[in-house]
């Protein structure tokens, strides 16, 4: 097949693609990739980017590793895919195994799914199948937070932020969920007690409707990048008991070290009754998640009136995917991710932080490897996403946050090359 050029590319994704988030719009910006290579990627054109997005928190080792190029390409000279219905393999057992070891403690049953958004789901029908088979019917709701994402499915998006995951449009199909204030105590300032109101009288209010409490641990993503404080998260996990209501943690974006622990929960010593995992799992290589849960929670499903956890994709722990996502997770434990994350706090801080004294800056916060401006007004892709790319860097804004996550293995110089990017931004 001929190669094509940038060119033709440009022409037939305007004409047939759609892209995350896209409107038909011809002028958004949009850039052909080549190829990928430690922390930079190629255009066609031979521009060469330094990656600040770790594709959507993903690609946390770099692209092209060599290592997990093996992975795949070993486990691609077996099989590539085989059902998972009657039938199992070695790299999901291992996969499985694994998260159940590095996992807060009590989460020992794995349900593999195709992407983060379908973890969710699977995490939804867990805790309602789990209150279902304990007679408990009328517990079917599931209480989230403001600002969160969970995902653009339809059970995950209901339980995304009211406004920015545009409920109103969706309003016929979307199961009505109960929403509580965001957390307002922020990771670095004194705890108060008071931040626990709001969800502390929902809890008190609708524990009888109510399967679970959904919760992005420490870090909200992509409804607004704030860090919370641990205690919220800590005093969470006891209100659950209290009112007998499960805890879903969403570790789908900061699993796998991001924050400076293996597990944000880690941040508040928590294990939840269901956990999703997805985007670093494989390195970034291939679409995975998965959603863990206690012995109690899988227990009480299976003797449940169903006997059986409803829910079965026909790529369900495909061998390729858990072969990668063992090899990335065993490279990211046999190295310094610690010393490197907490290299690239110090870094962002240096960097990022001064950039409070500019006028058209809001805030500026950093959490191991996450650095985030707030700007005073929406960044306005068309112009800010070519500026960045002119000067070789690779982000991604969203309304008004400039931020970066990068792969761990950036180099300090590269680190610079993101930041005095972003700081241009903040001053021109
Ligand atoms: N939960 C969180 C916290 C996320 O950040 C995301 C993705 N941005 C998802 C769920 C959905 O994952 P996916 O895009 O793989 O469906």
């Amino acid at each position: 097949m001929k190669v094509l050029s940038s060119a033709e590319i440009l022409t037939l994704d305007r004409t047939h693609l759609w892209h995350p988030y896209s409107s038909l719009d011809p002028e958004a910006p949009l850039y052909p990739v080549a190829s990928a290579e430690g922390c930079e990627i190629v255009l066609t054109d031979g521009r060469l980017l330094v990656d600040g997005m770790a594709s959507w928190w993903s690609a946390i080792h770099g692209y092209n590793r060599p290592e997990l190029n093996q992975a795949v390409t070993q486990q691609l000279a077996k099989m590539a895919h085989v059902m998972f219905g009657g039938l199992t393999h070695e790299p999901a057992v291992r996969l499985a195994e694994t998260l159940v070891n590095i996992a807060p403690p009590g989460l020992h049953r794995v349900f593999f799914a195709d992407s983060g958004s379908v973890s969710v789901e699977v995490a939804i029908k867990m805790a309602l199948q789990y209150q279902l088979s304990r007679g408990k019917r009328s517990k079917t709701r599931i209480l989230s937070v403001r600002k969160a994402y969970h995902g653009d499915t339809l059970g995950a998006m209901s339980l995304c932020d009211p406004e920015t995951g545009m409920h109103h449009l969706f309003q016929s199909l979307l199961p009505q969920q109960i929403f509580v204030a965001a957390p307002a105590c922020t990771f670095h300032q004194p705890w108060e007690e008071s931040c626990l109101e709001d969800l502390k009288s929902a809890l008190r209010e609708h524990q009888h409707e109510l399967a679970a409490l959904m919760l992005e641990p420490i870090v909200q993503g992509a409804g607004g990048m704030r860090f919370y404080h641990p205690e919220y998260l800590r005093a969470a996990r006891e209100l659950c008991n209290e009112f007998d209501v499960l805890l879903i943690i969403d570790e789908i974006a900061t699993g796998f070290g991001r924050t400076g622990r293996l597990f944000a929960c880690e941040h508040a010593g928590i294990s939840p009754d269901i956990l999703c995992l997805g985007k670093a799992l494989t390195g970034g290589y291939m679409t995975l998640a998965a959603t863990l849960c206690t012995e109690k929670v899988a227990r009480g499903i299976c003797d449940g009136e169903a006997g059986v956890f409803m829910h079965g994709p026909t790529f369900m722990a495909n061998p390729l995917a858990c072969s990668v996502a063992l090899a990335s997770t065993q490279l990211l434990l046999h190295s310094p991710w610690q010393e490197r994350i907490a290299a690239i706090e110090q870094q962002l801080c240096t960097e990022l932080l001064p950039l409070r004294d500019s006028p058209v800056v809001a805030d500026v916060r950093v959490l191991g490897g996450i650095g985030v401006v707030e700007l005073r007004q929406p960044v306005d892709m068309k112009v800010v996403v070519p500026k960045l790319v002119d000067q070789g860097v690779w982000l991604r804004p969203f309304g008004r946050l400039l931020y970066t996550m990068p792969p761990y293995v950036i180099g300090s110089d590269q680190l610079r090359q993101i930041t005095a990017a972003m700081a241009r931004i903040c001053t021109a």
